[in-house]
């Protein structure tokens, strides 16, 4: 099996631009574009290069990975004839770790296959915090056997790296993770809304249950910035309204009952409504009154 040795990366927003530049780090060449270019002007700087089209960013390439927002941003950018599958050439490597369907992950593999690209869905965990500092969760969908080919990128930007099987199960794992983080998120938020209503100080509720059986890296990591003020995003509101949106519909599809999804989804699109849907996770407090 060739080397390894060239990486096209289009998506250079919160998550990209820290993943991008690891791989620059562990000695790829990396060529970049993003619809907004001055968020990959760090990138360049550091020394990579611009391309102006997914379609510059594609050619030539060992490996092209995407880190875009939206399942129509992913189709734009894969599909069509500026399209990242028809530029790919012959036994390229492309990589969508863009949260997105599982369903189009498997329609990207198949077009991919008949032109002899290998395609995996490959969705991380671990927030901006993990994205910076190297340790994100990795869920893999595809070919095994290109799992293990792509070990030496998915070790420079991850930690935890799990192949869950065929294409699209790293994005039905990724959407798991969200339906768990929803809850997780939404419980934080009300024990601190109950907590106000109670009289109690906040801080002091947060010391007292953030490190018992209660306490999770939502209520730490992620309520806590919004606690202290801070709802710079992180994660987007409207990145999770998709995520739960993209588990509604493909829960239907599986014949599964999601009640908890549900609430959550029905918070953040109020949220989004009233204009916080690029603010971080944490403006859910707002949704509860505690900010
Ligand atoms: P982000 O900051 O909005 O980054 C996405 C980037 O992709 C933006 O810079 C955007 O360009 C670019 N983009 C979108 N569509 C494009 C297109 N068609 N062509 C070229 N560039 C395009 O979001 P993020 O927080 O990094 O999240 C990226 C993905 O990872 C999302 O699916 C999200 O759900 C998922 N995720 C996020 C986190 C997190 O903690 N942030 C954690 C795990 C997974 P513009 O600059 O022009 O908008």
């Amino acid at each position: 099996m060739a080397t390894l040795k060239k990486i096209g990366f289009i998506g250079t927003g919160i998550m990209g631009a820290a993943m991008a530049g690891h791989l620059m780090d562990a000695g790829f060449e990396v060529s970049v574009y993003n619809r907004t270019k001055s968020k990959a002007d760090e990138l360049i700087k550091k020394g990579a290069k611009w391309c102006g089209t997914p379609a510059q960013c594609s050619r030539g390439q060992d490996v092209i990975i995407s880190m875009v927002g939206y399942p129509k941003d992913v189709e734009q950018i894969y599909l069509g004839d500026d399209g990242i599958i028809v530029n790919a050439k012959a036994g390229a490597y492309i990589i969508d770790m863009t949260t997105s369907s599982p369903t189009l992950a498997e329609k990207i593999y198949n077009e991919a296959k008949v032109r002899d690209v290998h395609a995996i869905d490959a969705p991380v965990t671990g927030g901006d915090t993990g994205a910076k500092n190297a340790t994100l969760t990795i869920f893999v969908g595809g070919d095994e056997a290109d799992f293990k080919a792509l070990a030496p990128i998915f070790n420079a930007i991850g930690k935890n790296i799990v192949y869950l099987g065929t294409a699209g199960s790293g994005q039905k794992a990724k959407i798991a993770n969200q339906i768990a983080l929803a809850g997780s998120l939404a419980g934080a938020c009300e024990a601190f809304a109950y907590s106000k209503s109670a009289g109690l100080d906040i801080d002091k509720v947060f010391a007292s249950i953030s490190t018992g059986s209660a306490g999770s890296k939502q209520m730490t990591d992620i309520v806590k910035r919004g606690l202290d003020g801070n709802f710079d995003p992180g994660f987007m509101i409207k990145h999770l309204a998709k995520d739960l949106a993209i588990g509604t519909e493909t829960s239907m599809i599986y014949g599964t009952s999601l009640p908890i999804l549900a609430l959550v989804l029905h918070e953040l699109r109020k949220m989004e409504s009233e204009g916080h849907g690029n603010e971080g996770t944490q403006s859910l407090l707002k949704y509860y009154d505690v900010k």
